[in-house]
């Protein structure tokens, strides 16, 4: 009879982990389940083994093992199995390991931690399969169908727009579509750097912004070293928490247990820089099960998939921030900051149409600088720019949240006065002239304005609005100037 298909009996084993008490402790729980049990400290003790396809079952402890450091042997040590059964113990928040070494060789895994007992079972299941492996939930071929279906939705989803939150929200719906997975969410660093709940889909009843307490800066919740989808985001690592207990934060499990929820895995979502993720997907499925190689690797394809859509929903939002940001410099005279003509052309429409709707009173009042050429003759140009800097500073000041203040020209201003009549127009403006008159001017000794005031009529329109006031104002300069006229009905 080969020897496959003997029935499993008392087997040899061979037990890795840095640590000399993770080592006793694993002898003195689980030494008696060997015939015999070698224990080595390292990848390269373990490599030293002889024959060591022949050992009956190889266990790497991942506890205590770098991912970075100690990858390259322990890859080697699952190779040079030969395709022997190779039992990882794989920390549930650091699950990276487990893509990458099933990528070296048939590797099956139990979720530490793992108390005595449970790893006593664990350790018993997998001698008991004998050669099989445990990992076979369905029929291979049914699971990839099933996964080139999720991976066709979520193409589907990505490619369809390019706002963020639909984008997330399409996301996890598409995730919710994969067999077990009763919700799905994502989580995503935004430009501050807060990490926030970008969307959740699936479980009506279950929102995970009240089972985190919140469901923004997420990187400064207690729960980032317990919840996996937290702990992905935060530590750039697949998390596989198999069993809720494993978080270490029994009210977590219960609310999650509360609905009915028995695993929850999280993939980092990269950020296309070294280190750092850029979020993570988290799905919560109603049964523990175990992943196989092919299923891992297809949701961190998804990932990948995630990451490049979401930049590029980024990279619209920031042109949508700069657009506004453009949008509102238009707007804007770029030596006083008030608005500029154009704005104040737009605004008074508004304002009047406002008016009117509204049955209220509207005033413009225009004014302008005297004899300002002079102040550039005398004093030069730079000097008249303060000037008019310092003007605009005062009439601001002076005009109501409610007013606008505009440069209309050169040395040309306006005040649009919604809900004001001709006679507190008239007053405005002369609170305006004696303001602008006492008002110290750099490098002059003082400037004054001559101002028009006129009341929107009935029907009349912005043109002739503008017209009316102007006329006003020339009256004011013809009056001796630093004076206040009003406008003809
Ligand atoms: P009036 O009392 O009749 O208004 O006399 P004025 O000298 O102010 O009138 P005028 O319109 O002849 O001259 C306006 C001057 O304002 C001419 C121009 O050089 C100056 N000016 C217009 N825009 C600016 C500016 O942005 N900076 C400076 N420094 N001067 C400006
Ligand atoms: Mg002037
Ligand atoms: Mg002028």
């Amino acid at each position: 009879m080969p020897q496959q298909a003997a029935p499993p009996g008392p087997t040899t084993g061979l037990f890795v982990n840095p640590a000399a008490a993770r080592r006793a402790g694993f002898e003195a729980v689980c030494g008696d389940q060997f015939a015999r049990l070698d224990l080595a400290d390292s990848a390269e003790a373990a490599l030293a083994t002889p024959d060591l396809p022949g050992v009956g079952l190889l266990v790497i402890d991942l506890d205590r093992f770098d991912p970075e450091l100690d990858h390259a042997g322990l890859a080697r040590l699952v190779a040079a199995r030969a395709g022997a059964p190779t039992f990882v113990l794989c920390p549930f928040a650091n699950a990276r390991w487990l893509p990458a070494l099933m990528a070296c060789g048939p590797v099956e895994y139990a979720i530490a931690p793992l108390d005595g007992e449970a790893l006593r079972a664990a350790l018993a299941a997998r001698l008991a399969a004998g050669p099989t492996p445990l990992a076979a939930p369905s029929p291979r071929e049914r699971a990839l169908d099933g996964l080139q279906a999720l991976r066709a939705r979520v193409r589907a989803a990505l490619g369809e727009g390019e706002e963020l939150a639909a984008l997330a929200e399409r996301l996890c719906q598409a995730l919710c579509g994969w067999p077990g997975v009763a919700h799905a969410a994502l989580f995503y660093l935004q430009p501050g750097g807060d990490l926030q709940l970008q969307a959740q889909h699936g479980e009506r009843n279950l929102n995970l912004a009240k089972v985190l307490g919140r469901a923004d800066r997420l990187l400064q919740s207690p729960l980032r070293h317990a919840f996996p989808g937290l702990l992905a985001a935060a530590a750039n690592t697949i998390v596989l928490l198999d069993d809720l207990d494993k978080s270490g934060e029994p009210r977590l499990a219960d609310a999650l247990r509360g609905h009915g929820i028995k695993l929850v895995l999280a993939l980092p979502i990269p950020s296309g820089g070294p280190g750092t993720a850029r979020g993570s997907l988290c799905l919560l499925l109603r049964e523990a099960r175990l992943f196989s190689r092919d299923e891992l690797d297809a949701l961190a394809e998804i990932a990948d998939l995630a990451a490049v859509a979401l930049r590029i929903a980024d990279m619209n939002r920031e042109g949508e921030a700069m657009l506004v940001r453009v949008t509102h410099l238009s707007t804007l005279d770029a030596l006083t900051g008030i608005a500029n003509r154009r704005q104040g052309e737009r605004l008074l429409e508004g304002e009047i149409k406002r008016a009117r709707r509204y049955k209220v009173p509207m005033a413009l009042i225009a004014f302008d600088i005297d004899r300002f050429k002079d102040v550039n003759d005398r004093y030069g140009h730079p000097v008249g720019d303060l000037v008019l800097r310092a003007v605009a500073d005062a009439a601001r000041k002076l005009v109501r949240a409610s007013d606008v203040l505009v440069r209309s020209g050169g040395e040309e201003f306006q005040v649009i006065a919604p809900h004001t009549s001709a006679i507190d127009g008239l007053k405005m403006a002369e609170k305006l002239r004696s303001a602008i008159e006492v008002t110290a001017m750099p490098g002059v000794d003082r400037v004054t304005v001559s101002l028009g005031v006129a009341q929107l009529g009935e029907h009349e329109s912005a043109d002739s609005l503008t017209v009316r006031v102007n006329a006003a104002l020339a009256r004011a300069k013809r009056a001796g100037r630093n004076c206040v006229e009003l406008a003809m009905g």
